[in-house]
């Protein structure tokens, strides 16, 4: 078994070439929830849904969220009435006092759905509607989960990082805010520091630690918003310190290849470059790095052109991940 970590881009990509050379049923993905919010009520994963969408062969490649060729029926009428109402648009937070009530999952990440800021598609929606019930109705979100990777005919087992909520905020110069009001709000903001609320609290489940004993590859991503609440969970850092690691890099020296990667590496102190990802990744035991990239680390580096467009790509990638492994003494 082969266990992934996985945020919303760049493992994903990887994800095509490490099913055909693994096969799907050795393959667990353990998927960020930092970025999950609650948005009009309804529980909304991104970075799992990424996951399902593409192993279940719906994903939009375009924009690596939603399913390809979705309407968007509900999202516009909600903007219409917002507008037509002459009600606010943009993200609105719940009022304080509803962040912490009501469903444990959603803490700090509540959203009005006025005017619904995400652009949710209609099929995405049901996807939601089916998750938020199955959480209403008393089950985990890695119940859930594997309900939906029912759903999309899952062949590789998808589990969320924690069944427990941790928030990614972002504190600005104009305070905190969560990690989609960053990403998708219209405002830019000067970054001073990046917190996972509810993290010290939250636990790895059991079916993570389990995975967290196998070989585990970090595909190309973001440190500090997709990586980073993983190993803000208590017991995350200590398994991967203890299983061996290869990362592959989200950069090529300082270049990213997308994401806000670069922008929150340095307002977290971090190098933005494969340097700063190996000084923030002290487990992993192995990269693999771009051709062009010619960082020097002391830790074993297997190069290809890292670039992932299609299935091809993704392959010779995944090859140099499986000569990492066998540099650790791992034979998959
Ligand atoms: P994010 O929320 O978009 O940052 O999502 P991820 O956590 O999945 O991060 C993706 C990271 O991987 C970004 O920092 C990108 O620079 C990087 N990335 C995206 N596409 C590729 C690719 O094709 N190859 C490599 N090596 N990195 C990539």
């Amino acid at each position: 078994m082969i266990t992934f970590l996985a945020g919303g881009t760049g493992t994903p990509k990887l994800l095509a070439g490490a099913t055909q050379q693994l096969g799907a049923d050795r393959i667990t993905v353990v998927g960020n929830t930092g970025d999950d919010i609650e948005l009009g009520g309804l529980v909304v994963c991104p970075d799992l849904d990424t996951v399902l969408f593409h192993e279940g062969d719906v994903l939009d490649t375009e924009r690596w969220w939603g399913i390809d060729g979705d309407s968007h029926e509900t999202n516009a009428e909600l903007h219409r009435l917002a507008e037509q109402a002459g009600l606010e648009t943009g993200p609105q937070y719940l009022p304080v006092e509803q962040q912490t009530e009501g469903r444990p999952i959603a803490r700090w990440r509540r959203f009005s759905g006025i005017a619904e800021f995400m652009t949710i598609g209609d099929r995405d929606r049901a996807v939601h509607i089916t998750r938020t019930s199955l959480l209403d109705q008393g089950h985990t979100l890695t119940e859930a989960t594997q309900v939906l990777a029912n759903g999309f005919g899952l062949e590789l087992s998808l589990l969320p990082m924690s069944d427990n909520p941790v928030s990614t905020i972002i504190n600005t110069d104009s305070g905190p805010i969560h990690f989609q009001e960053y990403w998708l709000g219209e405002k830019s903001h000067e970054i001073r520091g990046v917190e996972f609320r509810g993290s010290q609290s939250a636990a790895p489940t059991t079916s993570v630690r389990d995975a967290l004993d196998a070989p585990v590859v970090i595909g190309p991503s973001n440190p500090v918003t997709s990586i980073g609440p993983m190993l803000a969970v208590p017991g995350i850092r200590e398994a991967l310190e203890a299983t061996p690691v290869v990362a592959v890099s989200p950069f090529v020296e300082t270049t990213v290849f997308s994401g806000p990667a670069a922008e929150l590496m340095a307002a977290t102190g971090r190098e933005p470059s494969t340097q700063g990802v190996a000084e923030a990744y002290h487990f992993v035991d192995a990269f693999v790095l771009d051709s062009a990239d010619e960082t020097a680390l002391e830790r074993p580096v297997v190069r290809t052109d890292t670039r992932i467009e299609n299935t091809a790509d993704s392959n010779r990638v995944m090859n140099a991940v499986i000569q990492a492994l066998e540099e650790l003494g791992i034979h998959v």
